[in-house]
C-alpha cells in the first residue's frame, strides 16, 4: 500500500508524466531558439498575451516567414536579469528563414523594455542535446503557469502529416515550404542578415512600440 507521501505525490508524478509527454512530442520539431523573455513593467496576463502576438507579428514581417514557437509563462522571477516585474516566457522557436538572436532580441525589447529598465531577452541557438522542451513546459501544470503555442501544423512532422488539408493550409504549407527551400539553398552568413536585422530596426520606431508600455512597477 502506498504511504501517504507517496498518494500525496502522485498527483504531481501524473501532472510530470504529461508534461514529459508533451515535451517528446515537442521534440520532433526543428527548433531554432531558446528565448526567455521578461518585462520591464508589471503586465497583465492579457497584457501580456498580446505585447507577445504583436512580437511575433514583428518578427514574421522581419524574417518574411512564419515563425513556428511554443512557450511556457511563469509569474515569478527567472534567473534572466533582474526584471522589475517576476512574469517571464520561457519559448522554443523556429522559421524557415534563419533566425539571429541578436535581431529577435532586439524586438523583444523594443516592445517589452531594455535591460536599462531591468527587462531583456535571453536568446540562445536552440541545442537539441539540452531540455529545451522539458524546460519550456515545466510550469504547464502549475496554478501561475500556463503554456500556448503557434503555428505548429506547419513544423510538426508529425502533425504536418496528419492534418486534413483545406485549401487555404494548403496553400500555406505551399508558401512555407517555398521559404524553406529557398532558405535550405542560401548561405545565412550573407546580406539577407543584415536585411532582416534593418527590417527589425524599422520596425521598432517609437511610434510603434507604445503598446503594452504602462507605468514601472515599484
Ligand atoms: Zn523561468
Amino acid at each position: 500500500m502506498a504511504r501517504w507521501y507517496d498518494r500525496a505525490r502522485l498527483p504531481y508524478a501524473v501532472d510530470r508524466k504529461t508534461a514529459e509527454e508533451y515535451a517528446t512530442w515537442l521534440r520532433q520539431v526543428p527548433w531554432k531558439l531558446f528565448c526567455t523573455l521578461t518585462f520591464a513593467w508589471k503586465v497583465s496576463d492579457p497584457q501580456a498575451d498580446k505585447t507577445f502576438a504583436e512580437f511575433i507579428n514583428r518578427l514574421e514581417s522581419t524574417l518574411e516567414c512564419d515563425v513556428g514557437y511554443v512557450r511556457g509563462d511563469e509569474k515569478r522571477l527567472s534567473g534572466c536579469g533582474k526584471p522589475a516585474c517576476g512574469r517571464h516566457f520561457h519559448v522554443l522557436m523556429t522559421s524557415a528563414a534563419p533566425m539571429v538572436p541578436s535581431t529577435v532580441e532586439y524586438l523583444w525589447q523594443g516592445m517589452a523594455g531594455n535591460r536599462s529598465d531591468k527587462a531583456g531577452a535571453h536568446i540562445e541557438p536552440y541545442d537539441a542535446s539540452q531540455n529545451g522542451a522539458s524546460y519550456v513546459l515545466k510550469f504547464i501544470n502549475q496554478v501561475d503557469g500556463n503554456w500556448t503555442f503557434g503555428r505548429l501544423d506547419l513544423f510538426h512532422p508529425e502533425l504536418r502529416s496528419v492534418l486534413t488539408l483545406n485549401k487555404r493550409l494548403r496553400r500555406h504549407l505551399r508558401r512555407h515550404e517555398a521559404r524553406e527551400l529557398h532558405f535550405s539553398q542560401f548561405n545565412p552568413m550573407g546580406s539577407e542578415l543584415q536585411l532582416s536585422l534593418d527590417r527589425a530596426i524599422s520596425l521598432c520606431n517609437p511610434i510603434a512600440t507604445h503598446c503594452e508600455r504602462s507605468e514601472p512597477e515599484r
